[in-house]
């Protein structure tokens, strides 16, 4: 990395011939000096507020409509000081906070905002710019670009060496991603979808796949696209939760030869509820003859992809079309930022732009406008506090803390294993466990329950195989083995007490 110049403040930027500009009438007398002064308090309470996050409860203790009805009725007339915005804040938001950033938190699946991206985030926000087109702000569409080069490096996707480089590009989250991948694949096999609708021409329904372990936000946005529910088809999981590709190509077969049109089939790398991994080089195989397009969505695990020893687990990922994978959940980013790559960026454009391709020939072709990718018309500078992320932390700590969390997860299973009251009931690929008490569903709702209700760890469940299971997911960078064994014993206490 070239050294860069110390950071200073803007205004040691400014030209040299530049003047204050007058206050407007709507702001505030000493505005500026109001922010400064409250920006370093804020700052302070964040870092306060991180160093001692271990020391709060987990799961906020509120009731339902009670920061609601805390709240006045309507907006003030008057503006009012950062101070008392700040002390509401404090003391009526923050109880009803749950802390998503806690090293207890092993619910769903763990994340963390670091604070190299808090600083990415407000400086976004003090931009305020918006990257709908290259020129509206070319910071946003090539610092994006680059940081998702990087990205798809450690991903190990295809670059520039390969006769069909990776694009990428931010969107909020991964049901976006998913949901912009299937208009893709539509637009790959019935380019004339956009123009005369879904249905045009009753030419037999387009029909997805996806296993029956994939996130909801496949079906959502099949729907949402106008596929239907009923053309989603749920391929069944083998033992270890992962896609039969066997009965993916028969139940492809026997839909094409019933004239329907199998067009998209999404592969999961990390299932939501077991992490569980699709085979994707078989599927892609199946996928291949039958024309369809492949979308891969690694949107928890492919962080592990980083580490050398765990690259293989995005083999075929090549093949593909599409990939989602999201860096607010194991890399280190707040939410919201999902990185959609395509092989087929040329297709993303042709679903998307409404500004027609011979219009667009004074165009530079390195001037990514990125309105033209999607839905959105604005574009959020979010890229720059995955910047910062990669930057501050490196490869090296990523992969570190991801090398450990796996590990974690290996010794709690190794936990679980060696207590006769419980049973482990899914492989461990990457950092989440999932086990069951062996009794009642009811009896391993209780065991949550009392955990949570302990206030010093969250932990969430799932249904495998018909049957209510304990689910624990390590992924936040201040967790320590401590943390992990603390939420396991108080999970063998109360499996005394049920
Ligand atoms: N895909 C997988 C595998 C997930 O686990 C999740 C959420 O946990 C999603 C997609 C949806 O992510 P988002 O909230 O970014 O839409």
């Amino acid at each position: 990395m070239s050294k860069t110049p110390d950071f200073k403040p803007v205004r040691a930027n400014a030209p040299a011939n530049a003047t204050a500009h007058a206050a407007s009438n709507a702001e505030p007398a000493g505005y500026i000096d109001d922010f400064r002064r409250a920006g370093h308090e804020t700052v302070d309470w964040i870092a306060q507020y991180l160093s001692s996050l271990g020391d709060r409860q987990v799961l906020a203790a509120t009731k339902p409509g009670q920061l609601y009805d805390a709240l006045p009725a309507s907006a003030p007339q008057q503006g009012e000081s950062f101070e008392a915005i700040l002390r509401d804040f404090d003391q009526l938001v923050m109880p009803a906070v749950t802390q998503w950033n806690h090293p207890r938190f092993f619910a769903y699946f763990a994340c963390t905002g670091t604070t190299p991206a808090v600083l990415g985030e407000m400086l976004a926000a003090a931009l305020n710019t918006n990257g709908l087109h290259w020129k509206t702000s070319p910071a946003v569409a090539e610092l994006e670009q680059k940081t998702l080069d990087w990205l798809r490096q450690w991903l190990g996707l295809p670059g520039g060496e390969s006769k069909n480089p990776w694009f990428g590009i931010v969107y909020d989250t991964a049901s976006t991603s998913s949901m912009h991948a299937i208009v893709c694949a539509r637009e790959m096999v019935d380019p004339e979808a956009r123009v005369h609708g879904a249905n045009h021409g009753n030419k037999g329904d387009l029909v997805l796949y996806t296993s029956d372990q994939a996130h909801s936000s496949i079906e959502k946005g099949a729907i949402a696209v106008g596929i239907g529910q009923k053309n989603v088809r749920k391929v069944p999981s083998d033992a270890q939760f992962r896609m039969n590709a066997d009965t993916l190509a028969a139940m492809v077969a026997e839909d094409k030869a019933a004239g329907k049109r199998p067009f998209c089939v999404v592969a999961t790398i990390g299932t939501t509820s077991s992490t569980s991994v699709d085979p994707l080089p078989q599927i892609v195989d199946v996928a291949e003859k039958y024309g369809m397009w492949v979308h891969v969505d690694c949107a928890y695990a492919g962080a592990a992809a980083v580490l050398p020893e765990h690259k293989h687990i995005l083999a075929a990922a090549e093949r593909a079309h599409s990939l989602v994978f999201n860096a607010h959940k194991w890399l280190l980013t707040p939410i919201d930022l999902s990185a959609f790559y395509t092989r087929r960026p040329d297709i993303l454009r042709q679903a998307f732009s409404l500004t027609p391709e011979y219009l667009k020939t004074t165009d530079d072709p390195r001037a990514h406008n990125l309105m033209d990718y999607g839905v959105p018309l604005g574009h959020r500078f979010r890229a720059l506090k995955l910047w910062f992320v990669l930057r501050y932390f490196g490869r090296e700590r990523i992969e570190a803390m991801v090398r450990q969390h796996i590990e974690w997860a290996q010794r709690l299973a190794a936990l679980v294993d060696a207590d006769p009251r419980f049973e482990r009931v899914a492989p461990v690929p990457f950092s989440v466990v999932c086990f069951r008490f062996k009794g009642s569903d009811d009896q391993n709702r209780l065991i949550m329950e009392k955990v949570n209700a302990s206030g010093r760890v969250f932990i969430s469940g799932t249904v495998l195989n018909g049957k209510q299971v304990i689910r624990l997911a390590i992924g936040n960078l201040h967790t320590v083995w401590e943390d992990v064994q603390e939420a396991w014993d108080l999970v063998a206490k109360a499996a005394g007490e049920v």
